[in-house]
Order: C-alpha cells, then sequence, then structure tokens
C-alpha cells in the first residue's frame, strides 16, 4: 500500500508560511500586490483565475483582476501589461494562458517585466532557471519539488524520469531534479519504449495531458508517483495521466488527482509574489545561489523558509 501525498494540506503548509511572512512584511508597511489578467471566457481560466484570488486572500495579499474581452487586441493588452509594469502596488504580474487564438503568448509574455514575472515563464527567467541562478521557480514544477520533500525522499543520484517536455512543466521539471542531482530522462510523444523507460524511474513525473496513460507496468515497484495530468475521464471526471487504483498499491508514494499537484501550483504563485515583493525592497538578493552537492534542500530553504 502506497503513500498518498496529499497536496492540499502540503499547500496549506506553504501558504501558512507565506501569510505569516506577509504579515509580518505588512508591520514594515510593505504591501504585496498580485495582478491576473485573464482575456475571454474560457470556463476553465475563470476558475484558475477565482482561485487565485483566493488564494490571495487567504495569505494577505492585494489581488488586482483585469477581465478582458475576447476580442481585445494585442496592443491593448500590451498597454495594460506595460502599465501593471509600472504600477509599483503590482509585485507579480499573471496573464491567464492560453489566450484567444489572434494573441501570441510569447509577445505579451516577454513584454512583463523578468522581476514581476511571477509564472517563470519569461525568457530571461527561464535561461536563469537553466543556469540554477534563479528567484522565481516555475510554479508547477516547483509544488512537485515541494511535494517529493515532503516524502522525505532524497533527490541525489536518484532515476528520475519525467514524461512530456513543453516549457511550462516538463523542460523546468526536468532541470529542478537535475539541479538537485537526480540523474534525469525526459521522455516525449516520440520515445520508444516508454514503459521499459518509465518503469526504470524511482521518482516519476508525468506530465502528458492523457488520462490514464501511466499504468502499474509503467511504474518501478515503491516509486514516488507524481502525477501532473489534469485530464478527464471518459465520464467527464477529472484525472490524471496516472491511473492511480491502478498504481496505488505498486508505488511508494503518489499524489491523487485532484488534490495532489493542483494545489501546489497555486501556492508556489503565492511564493514567487511574495519573493518578488522582498527582493523589490532589498529584503533578498536578486539571485538564489545554487547549491546543488548538499544534501539538505538548500535551494528550497532559501527560496521558501527562512528568505
Ligand atoms: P503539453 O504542452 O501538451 O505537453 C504534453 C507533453 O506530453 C508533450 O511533451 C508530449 O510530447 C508528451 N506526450 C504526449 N503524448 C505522449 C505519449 N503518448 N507518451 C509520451 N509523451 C507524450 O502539456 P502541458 O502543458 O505540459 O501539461 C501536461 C498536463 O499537465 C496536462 O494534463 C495539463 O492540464 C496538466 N497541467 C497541470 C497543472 C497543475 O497545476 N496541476 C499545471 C500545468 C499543466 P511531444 O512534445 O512529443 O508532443
Amino acid at each position: 500500500m502506497s503513500n498518498i501525498i496529499d497536496g492540499k494540506a502540503v499547500s496549506a503548509q506553504v501558504k501558512q508560511r507565506i501569510k505569516e511572512e506577509t504579515a509580518k512584511l505588512k508591520e514594515q508597511g510593505i504591501d504585496i500586490g498580485l495582478a491576473v489578467v485573464i482575456v475571454g471566457d474560457d470556463p476553465a481560466s475563470k476558475v484558475y483565475v477565482r482561485n487565485k484570488k483566493k488564494a490571495c486572500e487567504e495569505v494577505g495579499f492585494n489581488s488586482y483582476e483585469y477581465a478582458l474581452p475576447a476580442e481585445t487586441t494585442e496592443q491593448e493588452l500590451l498597454d495594460l501589461v506595460n502599465k501593471l509594469n509600472a504600477d509599483d502596488k503590482v509585485n507579480g504580474i499573471l496573464v491567464q494562458l492560453p489566450l484567444p487564438k489572434h494573441l501570441d503568448d510569447k509577445v505579451i509574455i516577454n513584454n512583463i517585466l523578468p522581476e514581476k514575472d511571477v509564472d517563470a515563464f519569461h525568457p530571461v527567467n527561464v535561461g536563469k532557471i537553466m543556469i540554477g541562478d534563479y528567484n522565481f521557480l516555475p510554479c508547477t514544477p516547483a509544488g512537485v519539488m515541494e511535494l517529493i520533500a515532503s516524502t522525505g525522499t532524497e533527490i541525489q543520484g536518484k532515476e528520475c524520469v519525467v514524461i512530456g517536455r513543453s516549457n511550462i512543466v516538463g523542460k523546468p521539471m526536468a532541470m529542478l531534479l537535475l539541479h538537485k542531482s537526480g540523474t534525469v530522462t525526459i521522455c516525449h510523444s516520440k520515445t520508444k519504449n516508454l514503459k521499459e523507460v518509465a518503469s526504470r524511474a524511482d521518482i516519476l513525473v508525468a506530465a502528458v495531458g492523457k488520462p490514464k496513460i501511466i499504468t502499474a507496468d509503467y511504474i518501478k515497484e515503491g516509486a514516488v508517483v507524481i502525477d501532473v495530468g489534469m485530464d478527464r475521464d471518459e465520464n467527464g471526471k477529472l484525472c490524471g495521466d496516472v491511473d492511480f487504483e491502478n498504481c496505488k498499491d505498486k508505488a511508494g508514494f503518489i499524489t491523487p488527482v485532484p488534490g495532489g499537484v493542483g494545489p501546489m501550483t497555486i501556492a508556489m504563485l503565492m511564493q514567487n509574489t511574495l519573493t518578488a515583493a522582498k527582493v523589490k525592497n532589498g529584503l533578498m538578493d536578486n539571485t538564489v545561489e545554487q547549491e546543488v552537492d548538499t544534501k539538505e534542500r538548500t535551494v528550497f530553504n532559501k527560496l521558501f523558509l527562512h528568505t
């Protein structure tokens, strides 16, 4: 019987930590603000934005929501981004993706100031993650790292397999595991023998977007299995990339969907916003030194616990 990783509980701990720190900053006259921009009426995006707003309230941030119509032009959106870049009350800017088809995600993201890019999607922040010299960790992979840490599993020297190579999940995920000295393999739709590769993993992260494609024969006995997928099964019910019922007895630790990675993503967004406010107010260096060789959770200690 595996241990089920409770993403809600871990995210509540992270948010509590942020709340306490935010209250202390408030005493020093520092208010923290997150601007969330949504364009159009995508129902899933609306839910994400609502949850982000709720999380801001929980930790004591000001949230500024900008809901723009689907026909918003690129220039109008850029004007808003520039306005938020210049707004001292705004520490973090998040433009909810996907944008309507006529808007180019890249153009918009590239115009967010890197120091306010709390999603860590700007090329400057992506590059910093690559060289291990970062402030912001991309929210979902950062959340996964917290979940792995919560199991007490040491990453160093472990076989880590990431399935999926997207810019927002798979690639940064692999990089964070590599920074922690895991031996990392990245799989994708062209990978041959996925089952064989995946079942070598001590730590398996699935970020594919295909309901329940990972069954027990893809996992090693006792592995840590993290399911990033947010999919719908044949009945329209929310599920992950991992067939939870089929895998739960074989895995050592496993995340459920919902209640695993999802809540962590928002908690990490709050963490990045706090970090942005601290950097702006000179309470934190604007880079985080990478220490890959120590056993302790150095990067996360610095970023999340004591910064
Ligand atoms: P994506 O951009 O569509 O990337 C999916 C990746 O999976 C691609 O690299 C693709 O390979 C690979 N892939 C597709 N079919 C495969 C197969 N049969 N075998 C092996 N690899 C395969 O998706 P994403 O944005 O990374 O998101 C992945 C999942 O995570 C989705 O379900 C999404 O909803 C979820 N998600 C959850 C959160 C959260 O907070 N919980 C956050 C973000 C995303 P190619 O590159 O070769 O096409």
